[in-house]
């Protein structure tokens, strides 16, 4: 089987006017030691359009109240301003409303199906659940790259439930080993999760490819579109995959939410993982009946003004176009990939060719530690990742423990990536590596 590139749709989108959408995040006009920031650290958070400090403001101030209780004008209208917050994040993704659910973050999402899952596998449920149960023996299938927040769960669920967890090899070059993977799913296999882009490597997986093997043996695919959903079109049900998070403060939006997507049927069949008020149709003191989903899910109070926040960054994305987005990182992808690869000393993680890939690069310095590394950039105003990223046994399959990781959006510019690049050739120099 071979690795097709994942995207191939066309970049001769119209060039984005990046200089007056800087003028939408103010942030971006900060200085660093009296040196104007760079900041190429998206990947970690995104910055966030003075639009989504607005619309959490606005509601803040004209419509807070509790949702989905009060009797009051207050309630009914923070109830409309937050289910339009689910259906316009949902639409962003190609789902319907009761498809998203909120959760905090790509962490909480990926947590909550494997609890879930785990919950199935102890009986508890509906008779459906039984479709998503784990028994001793069956098998969970991640790949090699991923963040800790698709790996960890994994892990606890397989100890919970005597399942094994095995891993998709990556190659040097950052490419999934699809080869591998057909070999390793297989009849026992339940639970393919996998990551949509890299964190580290910028690559856009597979992802039909992942998703025709799970279905072939009946698995659900749960994929992390954490650094995806900023820079891609993202078409959610038309990727085929059962399950899908993502994380509002990646994508221009607040801290605090995020979207677990999910087919319907599987949603249906999934037990909850916290439970509480606001979640239930009837209690009494030795049981309770769950609400479908979305809000089984959604035990508690919600972050209300961060979804409609969150609601506000996606209609900024979907302004700008994510086509332009996707093709203007790519160009600065390129750019910086241009620039990096001859400098000496420097080796990129994932340098595979003819892949579809998002604005990052991640890079070891010979000679220099990351943090060293991160630090003189900082002295320049340059806002870079070091450390390994929350993917430590990726990094170790380089033979590194830390790497540089810059990072893009669509608000960088060409000259920022040029003074990066010229940045980037001092480093060794500095602390006298070269020799
Ligand atoms: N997955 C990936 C690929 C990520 O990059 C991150 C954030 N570093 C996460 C998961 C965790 O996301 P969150 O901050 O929303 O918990």
């Amino acid at each position: 089987m071979t690795s097709a590139p994942e995207t191939t749709r066309p970049l001769d989108v119209a060039a984005l006017d990046v200089e007056s959408l800087r003028v939408d995040f103010p942030i971006l006009a900060e200085t660093v030691g009296g040196t104007p920031l760079i900041y190429l650290d998206s990947a970690a958070t995104s910055q966030k359009p003075s639009q989504v400090l607005q619309a959490e403001y606005d509601f803040l101030t004209h419509a807070n109240a509790a949702v989905h209780r009060g009797a009051h004008t207050l309630a009914a209208e923070a109830t409309d301003l937050f289910e339009d917050a689910r259906a316009t994040v949902a639409g962003f993704v190609g789902a319907a409303p009761e498809q998203l659910v909120w959760t905090s973050g790509a962490t909480m999402g990926l947590n909550l199906v494997a609890y879930a899952i785990g919950n199935a596998s102890v009986g508890r449920g509906a008779p459906a659940s039984a479709r998503v149960a784990l028994q001793p023996g069956d098998e969970i299938v991640a790949t090699a790259i991923e963040h800790h927040a698709n790996l960890i769960p994994w892990q606890e669920l397989a100890a919970r439930t005597g399942a094994t967890l095995r891993h998709i090899p990556a190659r040097a070059d950052g490419t999934l080993d699809l080869d591998a993977a057909a070999q390793l799913i297989g009849a026992r296999t339940r639970v393919v999760a996998f990551t949509h882009v890299s964190n580290v490597l910028g690559i856009v997986n597979p992802v039909s490819e992942l998703v025709a093997l799970a279905q072939e043996v009946g698995a659900l695919t749960v994929m992390d579109a954490c650094q995806s959903a900023p820079h891609l079109p993202l078409d959610l049900p038309a990727l085929g995959v059962d399950l899908a998070v993502f994380s509002g403060h990646k994508m221009l939006g607040p801290y605090g939410v995020g979207g677990l997507y999910g087919r319907a049927e599987i949603l249906d069949a999934l037990p909850p993982f916290l439970t509480g008020g606001s979640m239930i149709t009837t209690v009494t003191l030795d049981g309770a009946e769950y609400l479908p989903p979305p809000q089984r899910f959604e035990a508690g109070t919600q972050p209300v003004g961060p979804a409609i926040g969150l609601a506000a960054a996606v209609r900024y994305l979907d302004e700008v176009g994510l086509d332009r987005i996707h093709a203007h990182e790519r160009m600065l992808a390129e750019r910086m990939r241009d620039g990096l690869v001859d400098i000496p000393g420097i080796r990129l993680l994932g340098d595979a060719a003819g892949v579809e890939r998002v604005g990052l690069w991640s890079f070891d310095v010979d000679g220099v530690h990351a943090h060293d590394a991160g630090q003189f950039l900082d002295a320049r105003g340059i806002a870079v990742r070091v450390g390994h990223h929350c993917a430590a046994p990726l990094h170790r399959q380089y033979g590194i423990t830390a790497s540089v990781r810059a990072s893009a959006a669509l608000y960088n510019t060409v000259d920022e990536i040029d003074a990066f690049v010229d940045a980037v050739r001092g480093i060794r120099a500095y602390f006298g590596a070269e020799s």
